[in-house]
């Protein structure tokens, strides 16, 4: 039997992402086009050639794969380049089905004489509500038969920071010259949390939660934890790259010291061997309770299979990714694609991969989408999320009623 779970199916249905990166996401024309314009040098002028060169389909590692954001991140200095890649990014969402997106940045990466850090929040929003309301005018949106198109902000600090990453933080260290890297680091978060504040509850720029990207091995999350307590205490959601290149009590620290609702990836929740602390003297016991910790709580696993593919070729064939056993102990997952550029991926095609790869059925496909809307960190107040979320469960079971006889729907 051929499966319902078309390709057509999977783009038609209402999707989320909720860990997708900005600076990661830009079309390459439109990356080659602002180049040109800001004179910033690529190391080819050409879409193939950037396909060749920096946005490949394999990559040897993190770092490897890390290459293209120096280039995007140059390009995204000034508003009209961060409100461009914005919208543009937006469509490229609406167009595949994505009607609900948490679009990620470290703003400080983007802070620079010419824009402060509201300035570049500001910037993106507007991308991002041109966008929205553009698509919120169809048709069948306005006469009430498909759900509008929602978004959000979330903004990353970054567990390190390094000269030449950019002009704000080449500043901040600067001017920081005697203090402790690790303490630069957390003042640093600090700053973006204290602004992150301001431009939500001030300017009413729909920030709906914090993050913290960055390398994981060797830049533990307690130098963060006063940032994200303060984020805490005013209410923010966090989510927390976690488990992508470090052992499972990463996704533990990020959990107990960081309060996060989400975890990024979290690729090496089950991989006892990889635990380092001390402590720890049953390390398959470790992962097991964490793993039953993670399915009480509800915390929600932003999974990237290209992308943790990508990262940790010596994963191979995807069907040995740990999304098998998060699906088998019953965590809540929703699939993402974290960089759309970078990992040449869209939601549709990390749809398809885990249908095909993990043989899901037509009910366990619903059951994960709908997990995204449920668990992401709907701007509006949780009556609102409530209404929406019904009438993306309305819409999806229309559809499968639309692509799928009743047998194939179970
Ligand atoms: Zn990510």
């Amino acid at each position: 039997m051929t499966t319902p779970l078309t390709e057509d199916f999977l783009r038609a249905i209402p999707k989320t992402d909720l860990h997708v990166h900005l600076d990661g996401s830009l079309r390459i024309a439109t990356l080659i086009e602002l180049a040109r314009a800001q004179q910033v040098v690529l190391p080819s002028t050409s879409e193939a050639g950037l396909a060749a060169l920096v946005f490949k389909d394999q990559y040897a590692n993190l770092v490897d794969y890390l290459q293209g954001f120096q280039y995007t991140v140059a390009v995204m200095q000034t508003p009209e380049a961060l409100e461009r890649v914005a919208y543009e990014f937006a469509w490229d969402n609406f167009n595949e089905g994505v009607r609900y997106f948490e679009v990620r940045f470290a703003p400080q990466l983007h802070v620079n004489s010419k824009q402060n850090i509201e300035d570049v929040l500001a910037a993106v929003q507007r991308g991002l509500q041109r966008a929205k309301g553009e698509f919120n005018q169809r048709a069948d949106v306005v006469a009430g038969s498909a759900p509008p198109a929602e978004c959000g902000i979330i903004a990353c600090a970054m567990r390190a920071i390094f000269p030449g990453m950019s002009e704000h933080y080449d500043q901040f260290l600067n001017l920081h010259r005697f203090t402790r890297a690790k303490r630069v680091f957390a003042l640093a978060s600090l700053e973006m949390v204290q602004a992150l504040i301001y431009a939500r509850d001030e300017l009413g720029i729909p920030v709906v939660g914090i993050d913290i990207a960055g390398p994981e091995d060797g830049y533990p999350p307690d130098d963060h934890a006063e940032a994200f307590e303060l984020a805490h205490r005013h209410f923010f959601m966090k989510t927390v790259h976690a488990g992508e290149a470090y052992g499972p009590e990463s996704i533990f620290q990020a959990i107990t010291l960081l309060h996060a609702d989400r975890i990024g990836h979290g690729y090496y929740l089950f991989a006892a061997d990889k635990i380092q602390d001390m402590s720890v003297t049953d390390a398959e016991a470790y992962v097991r309770n964490l793993a039953q910790y993670i399915a009480n709580r509800r915390i929600t696993i932003e999974v990237c299979l290209t992308s943790n593919v990508q990262t940790n070729p010596h994963i191979g064939d995807i069907r040995k990714h740990a999304f098998a056993r998060m699906l088998d102990e019953r965590l809540s997952t929703t699939l993402c694609t974290d960089n759309r550029t970078v990992s040449k991926t869209s939601m549709t095609r990390e749809l398809a991969l885990a249908c095909t790869s993990f043989g899901l059925t037509p009910a366990a496909v619903r059951d994960i989408i709908i997990y995204g809307f449920k668990r992401s960190f709907f701007p509006g107040t949780y009556k609102e999320k409530r209404v929406y979320v019904r009438r993306i469960i309305d819409y999806y079971d229309q559809l499968m009623t639309q692509f799928m006889p009743a047998p194939a729907r179970g």
